[in-house]
């Protein structure tokens, strides 16, 4: 599914020739208008509290189900604080050093049409299920959207 978006806006893109887009450009594709939305990406530094947010533009979730076995549970999973520790990259602008954090995503827009990745790890072996689920899902994303 990733490859046929991609493929779709570089179709999209050619009907322009050597036109330069700028990040609303590609941000707002037809194909980005259907299949778009974004991320927001708290980051809370748990020493002085300090919160830093982001968001970023996003076509597609890719989950991990190697410990769940339902997707409910694996978007819960996605959705949940992820505790970022002592000695690992994420430095707090405030307290100018490397911090213990909590980082956690939320659906700022949610996308007309959902993508979903599913990655599932056996042995070696990458097994990848793409999903393509037609708003029906919005539902289930409100409950866990903040
Ligand atoms: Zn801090």
């Amino acid at each position: 599914m990733t490859y046929l978006l991609l493929s779709m806006e570089e179709a999209y893109f050619a009907g322009y020739n050597d036109r330069e887009f700028d990040t609303y450009g590609t941000e707002t594709t037809p194909i980005n208008q259907i299949f778009g939305g974004y991320i927001r990406t708290e980051v809370t530094c748990l020493e002085c509290g300090t919160v830093s947010t982001t968001f970023q533009q996003c076509q597609d979730f890719s989950l991990d189900i190697k410990h769940v076995s339902t997707l409910d549970d694996a978007l819960e999973d996605y959705f949940s604080p992820e505790r970022l520790d002592e000695g690992g990259d994420y430095s707090c602008r405030r307290c100018n050093k490397k911090v213990v954090a909590t980082k956690k995503f939320s659906l700022e827009k949610d996308p007309q049409v959902l993508c979903i990745q599913l990655k599932r790890y056996v042995v070696l072996l990458l097994d990848i299920i793409h999903f393509c689920i037609i708003h029906s899902l919005k539902d289930r994303l409100e409950g866990i959207k903040e």
